[in-house]
């Protein structure tokens, strides 16, 4: 069975524009998948009809057997903690350390601030410092977000994501702030603890050839439709 499986999706925002129409994508546990398409494709509406930061206007998401288009907003926060959410700009507080960045993930997605006031648990500490190190950024746990360059802020990003012990990974164009050499150290990073965590992800980026490096499958949206589902090989034959 899927971990998610989206059935019919569409979106119409209340300007009139149809994002996305009668979508469906299954996608399985420990499956790393890019979603492509030329900007105003639907992507990031795609993304976030599934964790509801957009309400579809109609079809189906279920992630793990939930119905997650259905849940109120109280089951909704909780299911939300099992996706992570990785972003373009990497959403860190910048007055905030890396330390305290990365255990507010550990307090799901309304959290960023929270964790300057709470005290962690000894094992969530060593479990950050332990992701820091994997990521290169162990001797920055100290320093301020904003003393970061761009790469190490969405290394950052990742880590605070990991922290949720997601099923999910949800990642928004998470390159398109970066030069193109930490563009492929970012994306090589994703993919590669997604594979070592078994942890599925959709990873959106209008960045066709990084997409071809490094997932295993990829979809191609166009004007809010797939037209296109298959291997990093076949894409060229379909283009
Ligand atoms: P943007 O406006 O976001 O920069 P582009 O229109 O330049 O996006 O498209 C980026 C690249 O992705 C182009 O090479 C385009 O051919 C390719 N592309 C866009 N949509 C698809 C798709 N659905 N399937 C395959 N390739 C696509
Ligand atoms: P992509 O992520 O592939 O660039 P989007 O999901 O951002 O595509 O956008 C898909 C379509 O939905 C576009 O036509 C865009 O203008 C429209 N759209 C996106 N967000 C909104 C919004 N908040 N209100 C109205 N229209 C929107």
């Amino acid at each position: 069975t899927p971990l998610l499986d989206i059935a019919g999706l569409t979106k119409r925002y209340p300007t009139g524009d149809l994002a996305l129409t009668d979508v469906s994508l299954r996608v399985p546990p420990g499956q790393v998948m890019a979603l492509i398409g030329p900007s105003g494709a639907g992507k990031s509406t795609l993304i976030r009809c599934v964790n509801r930061l957009v309400e579809p206007s109609s079809g189906t998401v279920v992630l793990a057997g939930e119905a997650l288009t259905t849940l109120s907003r109280g089951a909704l926060r909780r299911a939300r903690r099992r996706m992570g959410m990785i972003f373009q700009e990497y959403a860190l507080v910048e007055r905030l350390t890396v330390m305290e960045n990365v255990l507010s993930g550990r307090l799901g997605y309304t959290g960023f601030w929270a964790s300057w006031f709470r005290r962690f648990p000894r094992r969530d500490v060593e479990e950050a410092f332990r992701l820091l190190d994997r990521v290169g950024l162990a001797h920055m746990a100290d320093k301020r977000a904003d003393a970061l360059s761009g790469g190490q802020r969405q290394r950052v990003g990742i880590v605070r994501a990991l922290m949720q012990d997601p099923a999910l990974l949800l990642v928004d164009e998470p390159t398109a702030s970066l030069d193109p050499k930490t563009s492929r150290q970012i994306m090589r990073l994703i993919v590669e603890l997604c594979e070592e965590r078994g942890l599925a992800a959709i990873i959106n980026i209008h960045d066709v050839a990084l997409a071809q490096e490094f997932a295993r499958r990829i979809v191609g949206l166009r004007a809010g439709r797939i037209v296109f589902d298959g291997g990093p090989d076949t894409l060229d034959a379909a283009a």
